[in-house]
C-alpha cells in the first residue's frame, strides 16, 4: 500500500540516489512531510534478499510508525529471550535474560518498498555525477544513460562505495578492519539436532581465538514468522589478511567482488574451508549449523565515519556517510535515524532548506563517529583481544 503524499501542491523535490534501506527510509519520511520524492536505483530489478538478520531497533520502528500505514499492528520480527554464550566444548558459559526482536533485511526492504510504491522508484538508473546550481538553489543528477534530473535536494543513499561521496569528499574512504563476517541462513525445519536443541529461540554466541560467532532466528521466505518456517541466521567473524580477503571476494566465476560476496557466489573451496574451520573452532551446535548451510556468503568489515554530510543542496546518509561495524547492530537503525532527523529538520523550516541542513548535519556526523568508536572498540576486543584506545578509533 502506498503512503499518501500529504499535498498535491508540494513544492520541494528530492532526488534520492540508491533504493536500498537508507534510500527507502528517507523517501518514505520525506514524502510523509509533503515532499515530492524520486528514488534512482542502479539495480535493474528488485534487490534480492541475500541479506540476513537485523536486530530490530527503535528508529526503524519509528519510521514504520510514521510512514508505513500498512504496518499498523503488524509483527516485525522474531523474538528471542536469552543471550546464551557457549564455550568451544559446547558447555554454557553464561545465560542471561535479554529479550529482543530480530528481523530480516528482506522484511524491512519489502515493507518500505511497498509503502513507497513503484511510480517514483526508478530502477536501472546509475548516477554518474552531480552538479549544483548555487544561484537557483537546485541540484542536477546526471545518469550514465545520458539522462538528468533536477531537484531542490539530492540525497546520496548510495552505500559504502558512494558515488556522491567520492565526487564531493574523495578523501573519505572506508578502511578494511582486518576481519570479515562469514554469514549464512538455514531453514528452521532443517536445523540439525544439537543446533535445534541449543540455539533455537535464543541469541547464541561462541568465542575462540580470532573467532566470534552469533546467531538467531529471523523471518523466513516471504517474511514468514510462523514457527518452523523461519530461518536461522548466523554471522561468524574471522580474522583475514588483505590477501585472504582478495581470495575470498573472488567469486565462483573468478570475478573480484570487492568487499561483499552474495549468497550463491562464494567459491566452493571457501565453503570447504569454512567446514574445516568450524570443526576446529566452534562448539557442536554452531559447527552443525555452519556445516548445514548450503550457500554461505561473506562481507568484509570496514570502517567509515565521514566528517561531512552536507555540501550545499547535496547530502549523504546511511552507509554512504558512515559504516558502523555490525557489533553495534546499528547500520540499519542509523540510516533510519538519519532519515527521521532530516524529515524533522526540513519540517521545522520548510522554506529554509539550508538552515534545516545546517541543524541536521552536526548531530548526524557525531552519531556516525560515536558508532564507529563503539564498533572498533567491540571488534578489536572480540577478534584481537585488544582494548582499543578510543582516541585511535
Ligand atoms: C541486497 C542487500 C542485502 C543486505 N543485507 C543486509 C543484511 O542482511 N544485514 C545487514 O545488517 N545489512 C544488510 N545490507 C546492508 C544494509 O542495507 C546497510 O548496511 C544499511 O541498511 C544502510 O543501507 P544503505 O541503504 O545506506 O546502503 P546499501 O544497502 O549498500 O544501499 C546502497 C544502494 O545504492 C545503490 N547504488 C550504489 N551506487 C549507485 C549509483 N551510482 N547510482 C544509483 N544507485 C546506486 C546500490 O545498488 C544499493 O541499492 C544489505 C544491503 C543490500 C544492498
Amino acid at each position: 500500500m502506498q503512503t499518501s503524499p500529504s499535498s498535491a501542491q508540494s513544492k520541494h523535490r528530492a532526488l534520492i540516489i540508491g533504493g536500498s534501506l537508507a534510500g527507502l527510509f528517507t523517501g518514505n519520511m520525506l514524502r510523509s512531510i509533503g515532499w515530492n520524492v524520486d528514488i534512482y536505483e542502479r539495480s535493474r530489478h528488485d534487490l534480492d534478499s541475500r541479506g540476513g538478520g537485523i536486530v530490530l531497533q527503535p528508529d526503524v520502528v519509528e519510521v514504520f510508525r510514521r510512514s508505513v500505514a500498512s504496518l499498523a499492528g503488524g509483527e516485525l520480527g522474531v523474538a528471542s529471550r536469552y543471550r546464551t554464550v557457549l564455550r568451544p566444548d559446547g558447555t554454557v558459559q553464561s545465560k542471561q535474560f535479554a529479550p529482543q526482536v530480530q528481523t530480516s533485511w528482506s522484511l524491512i526492504y519489502t515493507t518500505l518498498k511497498q509503502a513507497f510504491g513503484e511510480a517514483h522508484y526508478h530502477c536501472g538508473k546509475v548516477l554518474a555525477r552531480v552538479e549544483q546550481n548555487a544561484g537557483a538553489r537546485t541540484v542536477t543528477a546526471f545518469f550514465d544513460d545520458g539522462s538528468s534530473e533536477t531537484g531542490d535536494l539530492l540525497i546520496g543513499a548510495d552505500g559504502g562505495n558512494s558515488t556522491v561521496r567520492a565526487q564531493i569528499w574523495p578523501q573519505e574512504q572506508p578502511s578494511y578492519a582486518g576481519y570479515l563476517a562469514w554469514r549464512g541462513l538455514v531453514p528452521e525445519d532443517e536445523m540439525p539436532p544439537v543446533a535445534r536443541e541449543t540455539l533455537r529461540g535464543d541469541f547464541g554466541f561462541a568465542n575462540n581465538r580470532g573467532s566470534h560467532i552469533l546467531g538467531y532466528l529471523v523471518p523466513g521466505l516471504d517474511n514468514d514468522l510462523r514457527p518452523g518456517h523461519r530461518l536461522y541466521n548466523w554471522v561468524w567473524y574471522r580474522v583475514a589478511s588483505d590477501d585472504e580477503i582478495a581470495g575470498i571476494m573472488t567469486d565462483r566465476d573468478g570475478r573480484q567482488r570487492g568487499y561483499a560476496i552474495p549468497e550463491g557466489l562464494l567459491a566452493r573451496k571457501w565453503i570447504a574451508h569454512l567446514g574445516r574451520e568450524a570443526r576446529a573452532l566452534l562448539p557442536p551446535a554452531f559447527r552443525e549449523i555452519v556445516e548445514a548451510t548450503a550457500e554461505p556468503f561473506a562481507q568484509a568489515i570496514r570502517d567509515l565515519a565521514s566528517d561531512n554530510m552536507v555540501a550545499g543542496r547535496v547530502i549523504i546518509l546511511g552507509d554512504a556517510a558512515a559504516i558502523p561495524r555490525p557489533h553495534t547492530a546499528a547500520s540499519t537503525s542509523k540510516a533510519a535515524a538519519n532519515a527521521l532527523a532530516l524529515a524533522e529538520e526540513l519540517e521545522r523550516s520548510p522554506d529554509d532548506i539550508e538552515a534545516a541542513l545546517a541543524r541536521w548535519e552536526p548531530a548526524q556526523v557525531r552519531y556516525g563517529k560515536f558508532l564507529k568508536r563503539q564498533g572498533v572498540e567491540t571488534g578489536e576486543y572480540l577478534l584481537f583481544h585488544r582494548v582499543h584506545a578510543l582516541s585511535q578509533a
